[in-house]
């Protein structure tokens, strides 16, 4: 990318402040400006080096502002690409040609001549690439983009060749018409070749045979909508949900109705987003759809868009980074917090800001609505989010400060902003630097633990240990939604997130009666962590210690204690390892661990006899994996029982450990094509993996998706299976839509789920 980052100078100014103990004076600043304008003034001398902060800044973006060339328009650039393209589409190399173009468009200046020939092009590729509706749009553009004229007979075909492959013909008879009309404007040359497309086009439409094809992508589904209708005064919940507010809980969600399992309850739209910056050549920047073809910025080469509409939506914030978005996303919360301000703009923030609002719970305005639908009430709610800048350690809240000068000085050198936000009587009001970055700092502050990460979905293989497809969540972008925030946090929620683009979606995962609480998970999970490592996670992200049942009651500590649960070696009961994080705990003999038996609450070291019979399994584990790859299934199969049957005298059939060696079990056996055997190792999977995630949970999805497989192959030869088999594919198809919402369905294209 850009070749210079903005971190190595934060840390090394943080890391002279911390040195020279100026760092403990920033404590002493209370307001946002005064701990700006302090680190504005700092200048200290650390290893005989002065070090000016404000100048130091100063350098980093000059030599960040030397770099703007590489990311704006270049003729010369896009012509090279659209030829490289060009060669790549002569050798059939489709996808390095649909690159090329690709780049040449984001590359060629909005007046360019190279613009419509790269996409028309790039229309072309598709085309051989069967994906008529993106050759169609770009084809559009094209001629948006003053197609040269004496060219526009081969879109014309072209046109009229995608809507024959897609069967729309009445689509196809149109342009078949344009083509007839268009004849005496051809050159003369191409006149010849022209006439016997058109006509060789008119014969297809003729004859075209009608089918009942359909295509489901994306954009056909449909946006969820809120169950019970949307509520009047907090808007983006359910009509069934309330917000309230008292000391215990500060502002939080209540259910007023019954509300059944799996509802639609929050549907919103983020205040602002953006987009990951290794995703920004393959992601939609304002909706983060992923992009086969992508519709450039007419000023930049870094932002891309599905199409004018999502191009359109990000001029409130995009005329300002346009040129510089390099610069920005090199903060990343910091760019978030700032873009806040780009799309609220000053004078409405200076508003908010000194509004009064006694007598109303935070966040509401005049007409008793909280978070829209106007701008200005959505913004309230924004500003009125807890700010956590005191609770953050002394080091993050100088890097905060240091990133909020650097995005303010550079929208101040390079955008105008500053200039455009000036009062009418054209005097300045508190717009300047040290302004800006103190409301930049302020919503940094309630980032660090508001903001939510944007996920998206794709396939994966499940890392070798299946052949099964699985699907993967991936982080796309960080964004704001406000009413969301309100939502406290429980290590076992009772709802659960998902995006449609960068629409939040949440859903009930159990019932809620009227009076529950509705809590979100802020990440630590009572089925995916241990308490302890869950109370320091939410400590250290959000500043209080969780009270939530997992936390709080014995039951669930003894169901987290029998991940890597062993037998107890005095009574026989269940006993939890306490020592490394591996639950094949008692595998290497040096280790520290203990054994803390929960029925005789016994603590002791594992015995030599345990020791070595846990080694025993484990190099026949290993043993048996080693002859999968060498594709010796029967030495496999044998390897693994052998080591499941020593195993279950000391291994709690729940140890994490011993699934595993269960699940190559039941591997090398549909390798071996065992189908009945391996589903009965797989249901013992189940079973546990169930008992430890749930019946909603992703991982028994998964597990599911694995046991579905399997089971069809058994039920070829075993029509006996068939019901279990509709079973557990509807199963699998119930949990998934309730955790990922229904378009889960694009990104599995196995067999199971059909
Ligand atoms: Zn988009
Ligand atoms: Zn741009
Ligand atoms: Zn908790
Ligand atoms: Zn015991």
């Amino acid at each position: 990318m850009n070749g210079i980052s903005c971190q190595p100078l934060l840390d090394r100014l943080t890391f002279a402040l911390v040195k020279t103990g100026v760092i403990s004076d920033l404590s002493k600043r209370k307001t946002e400006l005064e701990k700006i304008k302090f680190c504005l003034g700092v200048e200290v001398t650390y290893s005989d080096v002065k070090i000016n902060v404000q100048e130091e800044i100063q350098n980093l973006l000059d030599a960040l502002y030397d770099k703007c060339e590489d990311h704006s328009k270049s003729e010369a650039l896009a012509m090279k690409a659209k030829n490289q393209g060009s060669k790549a589409y002569l050798k059939k190399k489709d996808k390095e040609a649909l690159n090329c173009f690709s780049e040449s468009i984001c590359l060629a200046p909005a007046e360019s001549s190279v613009l419509p020939l790269a996409l028309a092009n790039r229309s072309a590729v598709l085309y051989q690439m069967r994906r008529y509706k993106e050759a169609l749009q770009d084809m559009e553009w094209a001629e948006g983009a003053c197609y040269p004229a004496a060219l526009r007979h081969k879109l014309l075909v072209r046109r009229c060749r995608c809507y024959l492959s897609m069967g729309d013909i009445k689509k196809a008879r149109e342009v078949l018409e344009a083509c007839n009309n268009h004849i005496h404007l051809v050159p003369l040359e191409a006149k010849d070749k022209y006439e016997t497309e058109v006509a060789d086009l008119k014969q297809k439409i003729e004859n075209h045979v009608p089918t009942s094809s359909t295509i489901t992508s994306q954009e056909n589904l449909q946006q969820p909508s809120l169950y019970g209708g949307e509520n009047e005064t907090v808007k983006y919940i359910t009509n069934a949900f309330e917000m309230k507010e008292n000391d215990k809980y500060g502002r939080h969600i209540v259910a007023v109705e019954d509300v059944m399992k799996g509802s639609e309850v929050f549907v919103e739209k983020p205040y602002a987003a953006i987009l990951l910056p290794e995703h920004h050549k393959t992601h939609c920047h304002t909706c983060f759809s992923r992009l086969l073809t992508s519709f450039p910025c007419s000023g930049c080469r870094d932002a891309i868009f599905c199409n004018e509409e999502c191009r359109r939506a990000s001029r409130p914030w995009h005329q300002y980074e346009c040129g510089i978005l390099h610069i920005l996303s090199s903060v990343g919360i910091a760019h978030l917090a700032l873009r806040i301000l780009l799309i609220t703009g000053w004078k409405l923030h200076c508003y908010i800001r000194e509004e009064v609002v006694e007598g109303k719970v935070a966040g509401f305005g005049e007409k008793g609505v909280y978070n829209g639908p106007d701008l200005i009430d959505r913004y309230r709610a924004v500003f009125h989010l807890l700010p956590h800048f005191n609770s953050c350690l002394l080091e993050d809240q100088l890097q905060y400060c240091l990133a909020a000068i650097l995005l303010a000085t550079a929208i101040s050198d390079k955008t105008n902003f500053i200039k455009e936000n000036m009062d009418e009587n054209g005097e300045k009001t508190d717009l300047d630097v040290p302004h800006l970055a103190s409301a930049v700092m302020r919503h940094i502050a309630q980032l660090v633990s508001n903001a939510h990460a944007i996920t998206q979905l794709m396939p994966s293989d499940s890392g070798g240990h299946s052949r099964v497809e699985q699907i993967k969540q991936i982080r796309v972008a960080s964004a704001i939604y406000p009413t969301a925030s309100m939502m406290n946090h429980s290590c076992k929620p009772n709802i659960i997130n998902s995006f449609y683009k960068d629409v939040l979606v949440i859903r009930t995962t159990e019932d809620i009666k009227p009076g529950d609480q509705v809590s979100n998970c802020y990440g630590p999970h009572y089925c995916r962590q241990t308490r302890e490592e869950r109370q320091e996670a939410l400590k250290q992200q959000y500043f209080f210690t969780c009270k939530c049942e997992p936390c709080t009651q014995p039951k669930y500590m003894k169901s987290e204690a029998s991940w890597s649960g062993f037998y107890c070696e005095n009574c026989g009961g269940a006993s939890s390892w306490m020592g490394n994080e591996d639950p094949g705990g008692c595998n290497t003999e040096n280790n520290e661990g203990v054994l803390l038996c929960l029925q005789c609450h016994r603590v002791q070291r594992p015995s030599a006899h345990l020791v070595y019979t846990c080694s025993r399994v484990n190099s026949l584990h290993e043993s048996g994996e080693e002859a999968i790859r060498k594709g010796n299934l029967p030495d496999a199969v044998s390897l693994l029982r052998n080591a499941i049957q020593i195993g279950s005298k000391v291994y709690l059939p729940e140890n994490q450990y011993f699934l595993r060696v269960r699940d190559t079990l039941a591997r090398a056996l549909a390798d071996s094509g065992d189908y009945e055997n391996c589903t009965l190792e797989l249901q013992e999977c189940l079973q546990f993996m169930e008992q430890r995630y749930g019946p909603e949970s992703i991982e028994l999805a998964h597990e599911f998706l694995k046991y579905s497989e399997v089971l069809e192959l058994a039920a070829a030869v075993n029509d006996k299976l068939q019901d279990e088999l509709r079973m557990v594919k509807k199963r699998i198809n119930d949990i998934f839509t309730l955790n990922y919402g229904p378009q889960w369905k694009i990104y599995l294209s196995t067999s199971a789920v059909k």
